[in-house]
């Protein structure tokens, strides 16, 4: 009723946040595919790690498969933002189809350096999440053998290999700044003659949403980081949240939200992962809005202005 007084809410909101420039650019393929060739265009793997922007695909006639063989010949398909291992292009172009690779420049970067690794006579440690698709993509790089993943601190305690051996390391470029910086530490003080990036090959996108939401965490009685769970950076925004000494929980959208949540919370920050769109934000801004009266504050630890370039084949 009219009398209600909904109570005050701070909300903190993240930036950057939500999509990167490589999110940006495989989306406007798969769109921009869907203009040129008709539907329905193909696309290998969830384009990026979100169910909203799939079904949005969906509906504009884009079909999603895991893998090639679900393609029909003669129908356009597109590799996903995560990239690909070298196998998928090979039997894509063995089968005569008309592929276009939304790989992430960024990703790509790392698939070069894994081959110049091996070029170079050296084993590659791989820092990264097993059974991510892009840990599968880099991986598929090289022959098989020639690059083993690291996970874990365990991992790096449990490796082995033969006197003069030469090592070099990459890793998944969406990973926790802090902990791969642990994990370098340690893999450099146990093998101090391997040789790795200058930086790690954590993205420009992962490293400003980390820092972002250091920026928030602190003062937020809770922090919501909108993405999916099969989202690697949304789920590492989550664990920087709770590294702060915040309670962090990771919403697929409005409806996630539990309003028991916000009990006693004055000071709520929100964050979204590189696969997130904007829209999903403001639907939940709407949404704490019917609750609370909001006082939204941005905070800005950095500004973007990343753009890749879209495939040749879309540009011509
Ligand atoms: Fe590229 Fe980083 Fe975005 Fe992944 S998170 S698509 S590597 S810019």
């Amino acid at each position: 009723s009219d009398t209600d007084v909904r109570p005050a809410l701070t909300l903190l909101i993240a930036a950057p946040r939500g999509f990167c420039a490589g999110v940006d650019r495989a989306i406007e393929i798969v769109e921009r595919s869907l203009e040129r060739y008709g539907s329905p265009v193909y696309v290998r793997h969830e384009i990026v790690h979100n169910q909203y922007v799939v079904e949005g695909l969906k509906a504009k006639g884009a079909i999603f498969v895991e893998e090639l063989d679900e393609v029909p010949d003669g129908a356009p398909v597109v590799f996903s933002a995560h990239g690909v291992p070298k196998s998928v292009p090979q039997e894509a172009q063995r089968r005569g189809l008309d592929y276009l690779d939304a790989t992430c420049p960024l990703v790509s970067k790392v698939h070069r350096q894994a081959e110049r690794q091996i070029e170079a006579g050296r084993h590659i440690l791989f820092i990264g999440h097993r059974g991510h698709p892009e840990v599968i993509g880099t991986m598929g790089q090289v022959p098989e053998g020639q690059m083993t993943l690291v996970e874990t601190m365990k991992d790096v305690e449990l490796l082995e290999f033969a006197p003069g051996t030469e090592l070099s390391f990459l890793t998944q470029t969406t990973l926790s700044v802090d902990d791969t910086a642990a994990m370098v530490e340690a893999i450099r003080l146990k093998f101090p003659q391997i040789v790795g990036p200058k930086a790690e090959d954590i993205c420009y996108a992962t490293s400003n949403r980390q820092a972002a939401v250091k920026e928030i965490a602190p003062g937020s009685d809770l922090v919501l980081v909108i993405g999916s769970p099969n989202s690697s950076n949304s789920v590492r925004l989550v664990e920087v949240a709770e590294k702060c000494g915040t309670e962090a929980r990771l919403i697929q959208r409005a409806d996630d939200i539990d309003r028991a949540w916000l009990e006693g919370v004055g000071t709520l920050g929100l964050t979204a992962g590189a696969s997130a769109p904007e829209k999903l934000v403001r639907e939940v801004v709407d949404r704490l809005s019917e609750w609370r009266t909001v006082e939204e504050h941005t905070l800005v630890s950095a500004v973007e202005k990343m753009v890749f370039k879209l495939p040749r084949q879309l540009t011509e």
